[in-house]
Parts: C-alpha cells; structure tokens; sequence
C-alpha cells in the first residue's frame, strides 16, 4: 500500500500560547460558545437544546482507490447530518488535509444556523475527505470522488442531503457527484447537487452569488449607521470567488476599494484602486503580487488598515484576541467563514465595530444553491436578472430580521443572527413534536 505522498506532520504545539490560540481557533468550540450564549437568552428548553447540538447522523467511510502508479489507497471521508428538521440538508464537500470529524460537525451545524437566518427549507451538512487533492491528478480526484458518492450514497439525494462546492471541489467535482448519483439511480437526478456548471443544471448568477450578497448586507449596514455608499472606503483580504466578487461589485456600486490581498500579499491606494485593472492583473499572473499600481501592504496591515468597511473573505480565524483591538474598520462584513474568533467578538464589541456576521453576510451563496435547486425540481430555469432580484430580497430581508432581533435583545448581530436561527428550528421541532 502506498501512503499518502505530502501529508504534512502535524505542527509542533508550544507551551500556553500557543494552546490557548489552538482552542480559540477550534471551529467547535468557535460555533458552541455563540450557539450557547444564543441558545441560553432564548432560554431554549433544555431538551431541546440536548436535540439542537447534537447532529442527527455522522458517517465516517473509508474511500479506497487505485492511484495511478496502480497502488491502492485508501481516504477517510465524512458526513454529517446535522439537523434536518426544516428540509433537506445543504452543505459543501471538502478535500483538505486538515478535514476531520469536529471540524465537519461544526461546519454542518454552522449551514443548519446558515440556512435558517435566510429561512431557507433546508436544514445543515457538511462533508469532507482527507486528502491533499494538490498531490493528485484529475483521474485520481474522479475516482476519489466517485466511491466517496458511492459510500455515502443513502443520504444523498434532492429530498434528504444536497452537497455543494467547498475548499478545493468544484464544479467539476459536483458533475461527477450528479454523474455518480444518477448511475446509481438509473436517471439523471441534477437537484442531487448544487454549484453545478450551468449547462447540466446550474443557476446563471451563482458564482457572484456570495459577493453579491455581501454587497446588498453592506449597503444596508452603512445605511444604518446613516453612512453614505458612495466613496465609502473598503479593505477586502482574499481575491478569490467571494473576495475579488465583492471588490468587483462594491467598486461598480461606487464605494472606494482602498486595499486588497491574496495568498501573496495585498495591495493598497488610499485614493481606490482600479478592481477591473487588478483582476486583468491576476488573470494573467495568477496572484496580486508584482501589481505596481499601489503599494504592497501584508495581509496582517490589510485588517488593520483605516477604513469604513472590512470584508475579511480568505480564511477562518484571522481576526483573533491578538489583532481585534487594532481594527480600524467601523463595519466588519464576514465574506468568510468563521474570520472573527469568539475572543474577538468581545473586544470588536466593546469598541463598537458593528460585524455583519458570516451567517448571514455570505449566505448569498446558499441562497442561489436553493434557487438552482428549486430550478432543477421544476425544470424552468431563472434568466440571471431573476435570480439577482429575488437573491437582494432575500438577502435585505434578513438582515433586516437580524436587526431586529440584535436590538429587541440588545446583542450583537452575531448573537441576533444564532437567536433568529436557533428560534426558528427550535419552533419547527415544537411543532413537530419528538418522535420516539
Ligand atoms: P477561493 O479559493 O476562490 O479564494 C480564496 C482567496 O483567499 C484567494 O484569493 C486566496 O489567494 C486567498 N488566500 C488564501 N490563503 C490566504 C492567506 N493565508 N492570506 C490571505 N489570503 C489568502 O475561495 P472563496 O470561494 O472565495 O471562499 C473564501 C471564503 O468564503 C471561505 O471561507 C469560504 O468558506 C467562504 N464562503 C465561500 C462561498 C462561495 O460561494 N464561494 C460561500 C460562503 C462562504
């Protein structure tokens, strides 16, 4: 048998600080303690809050597959089900080294929270396989991609459990998921998956869904805090799907992108950089490095830069204990999951920085996920003017609804958007009684 070819060893832990910013960090506990401050002012039966934080089902599979050198190996995948209560559980497929059972517990439950803040009729999932798919070719992704679909095959399906793209999978892996699927079932079923390429059943609007919908939550934060749109400045780390969308579009509706970054560093013009020129710019160099129409700022200088808005749309846990008190940011829009730890939200809190939380500021992109859904099951699909109405009333509404609730109870819009979540699933199990 072969082993894996670049799994890394496991970082060397130093004493106290180190350990304390590892459990800051954990994406559990992160979920748990907003879940529990949430949960206890909606003063949740204790019943019901034993059902709410324990996922429903949780798969563990072994996924063998011969590489190409004709060796067998063999993955370890995951699902979790986390709470389906109020539909068909939504979530992503991740293939990432770091993938393990607690990180796609909490991620399943972070959707179910996710879902239920745009009242979406699906409940929460989330699945992973470890493996480092930079290591592999297509064929051996293909082939991990299949028997994955085929061990956890029960659970998936347009009435029970629909994946999605998540860290490195992608259209092309969600077509072979459908493939896979469809097989199985002797017809061709496209509403098994979503994030799928719009010629077999994708929804036109989808990939700018996210930082579309960051920009609509924007516009409604500056508005709250009687902030003009217009010449509002922003800082975005990550030019990814979410990041270089939210740039692009927040740029066209006339506020002031001052600074952006990727995995090589940012860049930064107090007078607005010119987004259009910066994506021809990594269209034909990959990254934003060697961009010379700006001066170079690290990732870390990008959080902390002056500026109205901050969109954190990278990665998770980059606003921590260490770094909150130097935010200069008034609004902090979460393009990302989970950027802000729970340490931070105190200290963020106390300074008034007003967070958009990720919840609900980059549920644009489960949002046109339902709307692809909903679009395969009738077999009509939307013209892409459609799915951008329908996903900017969706998107005001909600945070409109987090805002009431974060007043009523004088919380953070973190906290508004858990009670809002918690209490709408919490009453669908109140309605539906327990079975047993
Ligand atoms: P992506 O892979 O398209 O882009 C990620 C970006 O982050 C890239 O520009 C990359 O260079 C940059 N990056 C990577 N490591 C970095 C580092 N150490 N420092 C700074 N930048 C770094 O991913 P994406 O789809 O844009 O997702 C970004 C985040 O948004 C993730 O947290 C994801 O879970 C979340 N999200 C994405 C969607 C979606 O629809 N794509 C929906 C909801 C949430």
């Amino acid at each position: 048998m072969a082993t894996s070819k670049s799994r890394k060893s496991p970082p060397l832990m130093k004493p106290d600080r180190d350990r304390r910013f590892a459990a800051e960090e954990n994406p559990f506990e992160a979920m748990m303690s907003r879940f529990d401050d949430a949960a206890a002012r909606l003063k949740l039966e204790p019943g019901l809050y034993r059902v709410l934080r324990a996922p429903e089902k949780q798969i563990i599979v072994s996924v063998p597959i011969p590489r190409d050198n004709g060796e067998i190996e063999v993955f370890t995948g995951f699902r979790v089900l986390h709470n389906t209560s109020r539909g068909p559980a939504k979530g992503g497929i991740r293939f990432d080294l770091n993938v393990s059972l607690d990180e796609v517990k909490a991620l399943a439950a972070w959707m179910t929270w996710k879902c239920a803040v745009v009242n979406l009729p699906f409940g929460g999932s989330k699945g992973g396989v470890i493996c480092d798919p930079s290591s592999m070719s297509d064929r051996e992704i293909e082939r991990l991609t299949r028997r994955y679909t085929s061990a956890i095959i029960e659970t998936l399906g347009p009435d029970s459990d629909v994946p999605a793209p998540d860290v490195n999978t992608n259209e092309r892996v969600m077509a072979w998921i459908m493939d896979t699927y469809s097989m199985h079932k002797r017809h061709t079923v496209t509403g098994v998956v979503t994030g799928k390429p719009v010629a077999m059943g994708g929804s036109l609007g989808r990939r700018d869904a996210t930082g579309r919908g960051c920009l609509v939550v924007t516009r409604s934060a500056l508005a709250r805090h009687k902030m003009k749109l217009q010449g509002a400045s922003v800082a975005v780390q990550g030019f990814g799907n979410v990041g270089s969308t939210a740039a692009r579009l927040m740029a066209e509706a006339g506020m002031k992108v001052v600074a952006v970054s990727d995995k090589s560093g940012g860049i930064y013009n107090r007078k607005g950089l010119d987004i259009a020129d910066c994506l021809k710019w990594v269209n034909e160099h990959r990254f934003l490095h060697g961009y010379r129409k700006a001066e170079a700022v690290s990732n870390d200088e990008l959080l902390t830069l002056q500026c109205d808005v901050l969109v954190p749309a990278a990665l998770e846990n980059v606003i921590t204990s260490k770094n909150a008190n130097a935010i200069q940011a008034k609004i902090i829009c979460e393009g990302a999951n989970g950027p802000t730890t729970a340490q931070a939200d105190v200290i963020l809190d106390a300074k008034g920085v007003y967070v958009i939380p990720d919840i609900l500021a980059n549920a644009g992109g489960v949002t046109v996920s339902y709307f692809e859904w909903v679009q395969d099951r009738g077999g009509y699909f939307w013209d892409e003017e459609t799915v951008n109405d329908r996903l900017q009333k969706i998107m005001m509404r909600s945070f409109d609804e987090v805002s009431e609730m974060s007043e009523k109870h004088k919380v953070s819009m973190r906290i508004g958007a858990y009670m809002l979540a918690i209490d709408r699933v919490a009453a669908m199990h109140r309605m539906r009684g327990l079975y047993a």
